[in-house]
């Protein structure tokens, strides 16, 4: 065993108890229920300016909600959860049937009314794109569906790509939208990169540090004398854990020499970050992205 192999296998997984992250989950769930909720009652009382006042002050609420809320805080995870819960059982009372694949659409700006989003989060490439998409499952849990993507004009004159497709699982309706960058990138190079120099707007540090993390443990130990194909999978894998380390460092605030825990908020990053914060220091970083990169290296 190479001194490489010896880092690889330092990298840790992520991890609350898979129950903190599973109340965690359904309470996010639940918030994103409740948003879609008050955003079609918006919708269905435009007209009444005492009801949009008061549902656009609650809309922002629910979203604050989900901004802050962190897998360790169990007290406030159940709270929110019982109180979207019964609002999420009022609205049913009293409406058409409601079909929860739609209170999942990605981004949130899809869910909340249209002068109260912002324009959609930019992906640098489409490899980063289907990377968020599979980092937000359907509520049912399923990540595949048939992404067929059109390109389209926004209000204020650029492009965005939108993803729809049918949860194979249990039929819902899946839809992503994303704004495309003003100049097309070069990212054609063969090698394996998510974006240029810019930091990523869809995933924070956490989640990228996940996805490091999943791609090296799913490397054998000794990947360059595999034979192939598996030589070449495990040639991909180790080259996007380093590609994700880079979008790591590249959200480190300039003259910082760490990500700040506030920047990591996502139902996925937020564990990472929280279980372990001393990963998310530049030399850290640094190091375990140069322990993939001599491992690539040995391949030739
Ligand atoms: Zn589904």
């Amino acid at each position: 065993m190479t001194d490489d192999d010896g880092i690889l296998n330092k990298v840790r997984p992520h991890g609350f108890t898979p129950e903190e992250v599973r109340d965690f989950e359904i309470a996010i769930d639940r918030i994103n229920r409740v948003i879609a909720v008050y955003s079609a009652q918006y919708h269905e009382r435009r007209d009444d300016p005492v009801a949009v006042t008061l549902l656009r002050a609650e809309i922002s609420r629910w979203v604050r909600m989900q901004e802050s809320l962190s897998p360790g805080d169990q007290e406030r995870v159940a709270a929110i959860r019982r109180e979207g819960e019964a609002i999420i059982r009022e609205a049913r009372g009293r409406s058409a049937p409601w079909h929860p694949g739609e209170s999942r659409r990605r981004p949130l700006g899809d869910d909340i009314p249209s002068e109260l989003a912002a324009r959609p989060p930019l992906a640098r490439s489409s490899l980063e794109a289907h990377l968020y998409m599979d980092l937000h499952p359907c509520a049912c849990g399923e990540t595949r569906f048939d992404r067929a993507s059109v390109v389209e004009e926004l209000p204020g004159g650029d492009l965005a790509r939108r993803y729809t497709g049918r949860c194979p699982s249990c039929g819902a309706e899946r839809e992503f939208v994303f704004s495309l960058p003003q100049e097309p990138q070069d990212l054609e190079t063969g090698e394996i990169r998510y974006g240029d120099a810019e930091p990523s707007e869809l995933l924070d540090a956490g989640e990228w540090l996940w996805v490091a993390d999943s791609y090296a443990r799913l490397v054998p130990p000794q990947p360059h004398r595999l034979p192939e194909p598996d030589r070449r999978r495990a040639r991909t894998l180790l080259a996007s854990a380093a590609a994700a380390i880079d979008e790591v460092l590249k959200l480190i605030p300039p003259g910082d020499d760490r990500v700040p825990q506030g920047a990591v908020r996502s139902r996925v990053g937020a564990p990472v970050y929280l279980r372990e914060p001393g990963r998310f220091r530049a030399p850290r970083l640094i190091a375990v992205r140069d322990a993939y990169q001599s491992a690539l290296r040995l391949f030739g």
